[in-house]
């Protein structure tokens, strides 16, 4: 990758890059004081307890990544990317200037779901233009994504460090402040940027284009569609009745929110298979995009545990004081970010030697290897864990080990899924398979904040366990694609 990073790139990468990066320091910043936010009964948070708590924060990063669907089609049908970015950044520094206000209650909601509609219109759509900028694809398109991650990363890791220490340090609204000024740099940077270097790209479709690529919705297929969503309406008003679901909770509604977006993946992938019109070979190439859709799911739910469980561990059970300065828990959601800055080449160049010899693992292979990383990730958190519960608090290497592991797999797991998806979905498909591997780190994110729910002050005893389940059933998943990784490839047909 070096070399491919030193070749020249257009102008406008740089401005995408930068306007990510302010979004980025936005979102995790934020997300990093979120759940702090909501659990604090002292220094005016909300006073939930960790059930609600973090079924809040799961409900709301699943809906930032599950709205990036009708963010694609509105920029896809409507906008266009460029208009989307810009009215998206617009909402989002909104949502973070209502959360700014100390008013608690109804103003916080409205302000968490501005916020996730608002980054739900720009997230999808500027990963778009990066791809826009390079027409032929190739190895350009990639060292130009892998630039791009490492703004998201640069924004990440600034976000965390100032609005976490702001928001620990100072005052809630202070970080939840610098969020929206974030916010407000990235939008400066596109405004200028964009309509020097971004020059064609992104434009709002024409009603001939529309008109041409539009594909027509049979009779039948319109009516399963309805059919479908009047079953689950159905579904979920019976689990209601019966008692089964409280959906007036917000843990309720977040397992609801579940069930929706398994229902909507699970009938995406019968529809193309089933009405897509696909060949043998398309046909088996689903199959193995559903495999990284539940791998990634799977991945997503044990490593956006940063924000829950492991940030809830950092907080209550870790030792935080450096030459008698307490440093903030949040910072602990740093590793992630600082790990990708420093491994991202590293990994790069391992795959570039491997390539050159041939030996490059393929796709089902780097996946088994980062879930079962991520799995190994939570035994180290059950040793933690159980020091804990003896009431002593566990030293810092355990988490920052932990987030090593967990860099390690998301480097072999999301930049190999992303690219795999746009090579191994049907043409025709492609932005909509986009859009369903977005909907799998929504599903991720839901579970990673509704398993949190069991690390309550109440029952700290249960630790241990609770991170011996994500542990066992991780590395399980991940032995069982290394397993079956040669099938698998198989069915790729081809494509690596
Ligand atoms: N951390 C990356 C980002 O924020 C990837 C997130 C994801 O795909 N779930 O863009």
């Amino acid at each position: 990758m070096p070399s491919q990073l030193s070749q020249k790139h257009p102008r406008g990468l740089y401005i995408l890059f930068f306007a990510e990066m302010w979004e980025r320091f936005s979102y995790y910043g934020m997300r990093a004081i979120l759940l702090l936010f909501l659990l604090d009964n002292i220094s005016g948070g909300m006073g939930m307890n960790a059930a609600e708590g973090t079924a809040i924060y799961g409900l709301y990063t699943a809906s930032v990544y599950l709205l990036s669907l009708p963010g694609g089609w509105l920029a896809d049908n409507i906008f266009g990317q460029k208009k989307a970015i810009w009215y998206g950044g617009i909402i989002i520094m909104l949502g973070h200037i209502i959360l700014a206000v100390p008013a608690g209650g109804f103003l916080f909601f409205l302000g968490l779901v501005t916020v996730a509609m608002g980054t739900g219109l720009l997230k999808p759509n500027i990963s778009s233009i990066v791809g826009e900028l390079y027409p032929e694809g190739g190895a350009r398109r990639d060292a130009a994504f892998s630039i791009f991650y490492m703004g998201i990363n640069l924004g990440s890791f600034f976000g965390i460090l100032i609005v976490g220490y702001l928001g620990q340090k100072v005052s809630w609204h202070m970080g939840f402040g610098a969020a929206a000024i974030g916010m407000l740099l990235g939008l400066i940077v596109f405004k200028y940027g964009s309509a020097r270097y971004l020059v064609g790209l992104g434009e709002a479709p024409s009603q001939r284009q529309l008109k041409e690529e539009s594909v027509p919705v049979s009779g039948t297929n319109k009516a399963i569609g309805y059919g479908l969503i009047a079953a689950l309406v159905i579904f979920l008003i019976a689990l209601q009745i019966s008692g089964k679901l409280d959906m007036t909770t917000a843990q309720g509604l977040a397992q609801g929110a579940g069930i929706i977006i398994v229902a909507i993946s699970a009938s995406y992938f019968l529809y193309i298979l089933i009405a897509g019109g696909l060949n043998y070979v398309e046909k088996r190439r689903v199959f193995v995009l559903i495999i990284f859709y539940l791998a990634a799911a799977l991945f997503w739910a044990g490593y956006e545990q940063a924000g829950t469980s492991l940030q809830i561990f950092a907080d209550r059970h870790t030792e935080r004081t450096v030459a008698g300065w307490e440093v903030p828990s949040s910072w602990f959601q740093n590793f992630q970010p600082f790990f990708v800055l420093v491994l991202a080449p590293i990994l790069a160049s391992l795959w570039i030697y491997l390539s050159a010899r041939g030996k490059n693992p393929t796709a089902p292979v780097k996946f088994a290897f980062g879930l079962t990383l991520l799995g190994l990730s939570f035994f180290v958190m059950v040793a933690a864990s159980n020091i804990a519960i003896t009431g002593e608090l566990a030293s810092p290497f355990f988490l920052t080990f932990t987030y090593f592991l967990h860099t390690v797999a998301e480097l072999c797991v999301s930049p190999v899924g992303l690219s795999s998806y746009t090579k191994l979905a049907p043409r025709r498909y492609v932005s909509q398979l986009m859009g369903i591997w977005f909907v799998a780190a929504s599903l991720g994110n839901l579970i990673a904040g509704l398993f949190a729910g069991g690390f309550d002050e109440k029952n700290i005893m249960q630790m241990p366990a609770l991170f011996n389940q994500v542990a066992i059933f991780t590395t399980a998943f991940g032995l069982l694609l290394f397993v079956f990784w040669k099938p698998v490839k198989n069915w790729m047909g081809g494509i690596h």
